[in-house]
């Protein structure tokens, strides 16, 4: 067993003290210079169907020397790195209402852009007041602030002002942003229940007047943070026409300080003639500035209002008998969700603006057809050409319309209405381009083409995939006498194979036992269950573990709370139970003041072995010491462990604990036990261990245990934790040759980690936690991997099929034969790495 001086790590980081190092990395905010008159100019739909449920699309607003982003929905960083759009070049992100549907790719995205080049970039986030709640809820995991820098605007919820607010002057447009090539506008949408309160009965208790009696019949308060949704308004300048010196010549005047008066917009007395020149005479017409509109309308209630917004009549063109004062809008980009966009008065309203180009990109429209990761699709597509057992069908392939065609006949009033598409475009300059450019559309990806792709590049997949199906029944015929099936060189040895090195544990073991699905650190899609199945395993969730608070760890968490929520609406359900490290209680508890997350949180440090002695014998919030020598006495680190339980929240843990035990026991567990580990402060693992069974002989047999490291140095904890594991899941950050990069940011390398699994006699190892980048497989040494597989993304491992797991890995090494380089050439790095 490895001891503390033999593995090394970095105490100060261990201990959280390498934040103030980062804190004084200098985070400017980039300053560019415009060019007013723009070459290009266009906006661009980004991520739609990112997410199996409603995750809001993104939209870039892009000029030459300037980037615009609404919205930064969950895998956004993902989608931009695979299309090589450079996040580096945004400098403005605007959140068209503040949860974890729009803004649930922020602090990744955050994360990302601090870690960029030396100093890291900084972007201004812009959205509705309460918007600095999200900030507030990010202060507990993003260690700088200094480079969020958020701007709100609108009535603030923590004062009395927005009572006193009339609607007209909610509504009227906040200019955030005016300078040489755009002019951005907000105009804030909230709820129509604002506005109808009922009168208050004299007799009500004073904190009554925060509540309403919503259409449902359930009492909710009003104006509750997140509630507000914006439209915003971009307008290009104009183009002023060209001076004709010709017609100025015609009109008599001579060339001279006339001619400039003329530009700059005065009229002037010809020189020749009695006659006034005015510059409409000599000046050719100018091209008005297109207008975008872009239209966030959650709810009806919404609409009511948006409804009543004054301000927007004067984009739709000629109204009011005041033709010269309106302006008309050249397109409209629709967030709002097909329920509300398929009311008549959601579609009268877009009648309003003309022949404007309308673009529905609001959710619940499913493009499964075109995988929106086409690189994750090639090697899911290869992965389960190879080997089906662990690697699920993709869920692409099916091909559904629009679903606008459903409601098609709605639209036939407005010839100017399409859906959008991922990467489609609408140009706004040159003026000649003016319109849809769908030319960076991706093409449908087929399934068959991409395997006639990997058959041409790597034939002899052809016969590994044979026998990687032989390794399935060679294993349920439990042949003693394996003859080798095949000679590839990088096949070894196969001493394992015998059936009697199969644990106790998984003696007539039943496949719906378990199954452990990966789904990485990146955005997944988890297609293996189609849409309709990733929503119910987010409905029968009943626990969420999460083993520290760095941001890749957890970042998805309120967007899969929220959908849980929003998915069981309405159905008797308990509130999800969330164990994790205690900064994350702040983060969520801050996160719940923007929306209700339907959860109970507890501490990983109340799942340890000994605080959960202390609570069966009844001694729970006294000081235990739990044996950790791994920090120095009076560190940081050391007194997290050390530090007693308050007593005002005893009684609030011992109950959360009893709800813990009882989903423990429903999910057929023995126990869970979390367990320190040397990564950053509060950092865990956590070791699952299934009830006992009876054999087909009616002996007792231990259940499996499964073992997550998190992340982390090797430590005797961990092999403690993982003795006699049916798995171990370890985190193998980085390949053999960067171990000095493992100890200065507390990750294993790939020998460490097999290292630990081996300690401790575990079965099997699943090392996990490699670049955020696209699946690769990392360089390891061979000759130690006879119980080890790497992980990917969505890769599905049954437990019955655990025997055969180690040996498939030489297989998968074919697959990536050609893709063993890393590939540097984008520029978003994975940064998230150094704060992981
Ligand atoms: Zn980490
Ligand atoms: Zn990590």
């Amino acid at each position: 067993m490895p001891t503390e001086a033999e593995v090394g790590f970095n105490k100060r980081r261990a201990e959280g003290r390498d934040k103030n190092d980062a804190s004084r990395k200098n985070l400017h905010l980039k300053v560019r210079k415009l060019n007013p008159i723009n070459t290009i100019s266009y906006v661009q739909i980004l991520g739609t169907g990112m997410d199996t449920q409603d995750t809001s699309p993104s939209v870039l607003l892009f000029f030459d020397k300037q980037r615009f982003i609404f919205n930064a929905g969950e895998g956004l960083q993902r989608f931009c790195t695979e299309h090589k759009i450079k996040l580096s070049k945004i400098d403005h992100i605007f959140l068209s209402r503040v949860c974890s549907e729009t803004a649930g790719g922020l602090p990744g995205l955050l994360l990302t852009l601090a870690g960029m080049g030396d100093e890291g970039m900084s972007v201004n986030v812009w959205g509705p007041s309460d918007l600095k709640y999200l900030v507030d809820a990010m202060r507990s995991f993003i260690p700088n602030a200094a480079m969020v820098h958020t701007k709100s605007f609108g009535p603030n919820f923590s004062t009395d002002e927005s009572t006193v607010l009339s609607r007209s002057k909610l509504s009227d447009p906040i200019v955030l942003i005016d300078d040489e090539v755009v002019k951005l506008s907000a105009i804030i949408v909230q709820p129509n229940c604002f506005e109808n309160k009922p009168p208050m009965p004299s007799n009500s208790p004073a904190h009554s007047s925060e509540i309403l009696d919503s259409p449902n019949g359930k009492r909710q308060p009003a104006g509750k943070p997140g509630d507000m949704s914006v439209v915003y308004v971009c307008e290009l300048p104009e183009i002023k026409g060209k001076f004709d010196p010709e017609k100025a010549k015609a009109l008599g005047l001579k060339p001279g300080p006339k001619y400039r008066e003329l530009q700059l917009g005065n009229s002037v007395k010809s020189d020749r003639q009695n006659i006034m020149v005015h510059p409409s005479d000599v000046m050719d017409p100018s091209l008005p500035g297109p207008i975008v509109l872009l239209v966030d309308c959650p709810t009806e209630s919404h609409l009511e209002s948006l409804l009543a917004v004054k301000s927007l009549n004067s984009y739709c063109g000629q109204v009011d008998n005041l033709p010269e004062a309106g302006k008309s809008v050249t397109c409209v980009i629709h967030l709002s969700p097909a329920s509300v966009v398929s009311c008549s008065n959601y579609q009268n309203w877009m009648k309003k603006f003309g022949s404007a180009q309308h673009i529905m990109a609001g959710h619940e429209k499913k493009n499964v057809e075109i995988p929106i990761l086409k690189s994750s699709a090639k090697y899911a597509a290869r992965l389960n050409y190879l080997c089906p057992q662990f690697f699920p069908a993709p869920g692409f392939g099916s091909l559904q319309n629009c679903s606008l065609a459903s409601s098609e006949g709605s639209f036939s009033d407005l010839s100017e209405v399409i859906c959008a598409e991922n990467l489609l475009k609408f140009t706004l300059r040159p003026y000649s381009h003016l319109g849809l450019d769908r030319s960076c559309i991706p093409s449908k990806v087929v399934s068959e083409e991409i395997i006639d792709g990997l058959l041409s590049e790597i034939p002899e997949i052809v016969e590994a995939a044979e026998h990687v199906s032989q390794l399935w029944q060679q294993s349920s015929q439990r042949k003693e006498d394996l003859v080798p099936v095949f000679d590839y060189k990088m096949m070894i040895e196969e001493p394992w194979l015998c059936a009697d090195g199969v644990p106790a544990s998984l003696e007539n073991i039943r496949r719906d036992d378990l199954e452990i699905v990966l789904l990485g650190t990146g955005s997944s899609q988890p297609s293996k269950y189609g849409v309709s199945g990733a929503d119910d395993a987010v409905r029968g969730l009943s626990c969420i573990w999460i083993s520290h608070i760095h941001a890749d760890h957890h970042t998805g968490l309120a967007r899969i709370l929220a959908l849980r929520r929003d998915l069981l609406k309405g159905v008797p359900r308990e509130p999800l139970l969330v164990i994790g490290p205690r900064q994350l209680k702040r983060y969520l508890d801050a996160y719940g003041r923007l929306e209700d997350l339907d959860m109970v949180f507890l501490d990983c440090k109340h799942t340890t072995a000994a605080s959960l002695d202390s609570f069966d014998d009844g001694s729970l919030g006294t000081p235990v010491d739990d044996g950790s020598t791994l920090f120095s006495k009076g560190s940081r680190m050391q007194s997290y462990f050390k530090r007693p339980g308050s007593p005002i929240d005893k009684d609030a843990v011992s109950h959360i604990l009893k709800k813990f035990k009882g989903v423990i026991h429903e999910a057929g567990l023995k126990s869970l036990i979390s367990f320190p580990v040397i990564h950053c402060p509060q950092a865990f693992g956590v070791a699952l261990q299934a009830e006992e069974r009876s054999n087909s002989v009616g002996k007792v047999i231990p259940g499996w245990k499964i073992v997550y490291s998190g992340d982390t140095r090797p430590c005797p904890e961990l092999v403690a934790a993982s003795q006699d594991a049916t798995v171990l899941i370890h985190e193998a950050t980085f390949e053999e040759s960067m171990i000095e990069e493992a100890i200065a940011k507390n990750h294993s390398t790939t020998n460490e980690a097999i290292e630990m699994g081996d300690a401790a006699n575990a079965y099997r190892i699943i090392l996990t936690h490699f670049s955020q980048r696209y699946p690769k497989i990392p360089v390891f040494d061979e000759s130690h991997m006879h119980k080890t597989c790497v992980a990917f993304d969505m890769m599905s491992i049954n437990i019955a099929d655990l025997p055969v797991l180690p040996k498939v890995l030489p297989y998968l090494k074919l697959l990536f034969k050609n893709e063993m380089v890393v590939d540097e050439s984008d520029d978003v790095v994975d940064a998230v790495a150094s704060a992981s």
